[in-house]
């Protein structure tokens, strides 16, 4: 049970998690969605399940990936709150250009914004009428923050830590610094003991120890086996295209992964397979596993946006 002081408005895989602190004349945002679904997330704000009708001075990102950043113009927009962003993550949205925070690589958008300060681990901060301590998180990105609440014991875990897996993490032949950092963060996550885990994306959960092991088990698999890492991130970014763009054309597919330059770099680089056996080996995986559907030659996917 969480705090009335904290509302969790649960999204989707394009959209992580929206992370209302309620405290009169502070109230904080963590994190605000990806930016084509900018004006469902300021409905939600807006509604009685977000911050129903008060004004929001602040909003923290957890880290700047395009489904946790992409929104905070509009939220900045309708609320005119200062936006404060991981110290790490300056780099990557200053200067702003086509490549900030990798989305041209990736074939991701996000509305270009201004931050007004930054945090870093070992800062603090009020939400909620709680101090949240600020704790390193990297892996998934290696600027990525997380923030804990010591009284309740609830994480604010981003892409650390979801219920069954988490952020996908670079593959690397031999030693894998994405994968040893990912590691440390679930040691830090095991030492902070939460009662209770605020994932960006999923429903809130208790058992924090048993999803540590959960994802202790893939790292060791994709540790392992570096192809098999580099085949989830194509299918992870596979199908947050297809959330963002709603559906392709299935014979459009091979063009695409051509295209946008991650799926070559990664192919090439761990299963080398040309775009077009790339995107038939994708198309059959994805389907199989239930993450697409196909009909009248178009491919969608299944999971919330
Ligand atoms: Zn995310």
């Amino acid at each position: 049970m969480l705090p009335p002081s904290l509302r969790v408005i649960e999204r989707g895989w394009l959209n992580c998690n929206q992370v209302v602190m309620l405290s009169p004349g502070d109230n904080v945002l963590v994190d605000s969605g990806y930016c084509t679904h900018r004006e469902r997330t300021l409905e939600l704000l807006a509604s009685p399940a977000g911050l129903d009708g008060q004004p929001l001075e602040r909003l923290i990102n957890t880290h700047c990936h395009s489904d946790h950043m992409g929104g905070n113009a509009a939220v900045v927009s309708a609320y005119g709150s200062l936006i404060t962003i991981p110290a790490g993550e300056v780099k990557n949205v200053r200067p702003w250009t086509p490549q900030s925070a990798w989305m041209q690589e990736f074939d991701q958008r996000a509305d270009p914004f201004h931050f007004d300060d930054t945090i870093d681990a070992g800062d603090s901060f009020e939400g909620g009428g709680f101090e949240w301590e600020v704790h390193a998180a990297p892996g998934h990105d290696m600027d990525a923050l997380m923030f804990f609440e010591p009284v309740n014991r609830i994480l604010i875990s981003g892409d650390a830590l979801w219920r069954d897996a988490m952020g996908f993490v670079w593959p690397e032949e031999g030693p894998n610094p994405f994968i040893d950092a990912a590691r440390e963060t679930l040691a830090a996550i095991e030492r902070l003991r939460p009662a209770a885990v605020i994932p960006g994306h999923g429903a809130p959960f208790g058992n924090a120890a048993e999803a540590i092991e959960r994802v202790r088990g893939k790292l060791d698999a994709f540790g392992r086996d570096p192809a098999k890492n580099a085949r989830h991130v194509i299918k992870s970014m596979f199908v947050f295209a297809l959330l963002d763009r709603h559906h392709m054309r299935l014979d459009e597919v091979g063009a695409y992964l051509a295209k946008v330059p991650c799926y070559g770099r990664l192919s090439e680089r761990f299963l080398n397979r040309a775009p077009h056996s790339l995107a038939t080996w994708l198309l059959e995986d994805l389907h199989r596993s239930g993450a697409v559907v196909v009909r009248d030659g178009i491919v969608r996917a299944t999971s919330t946006a």
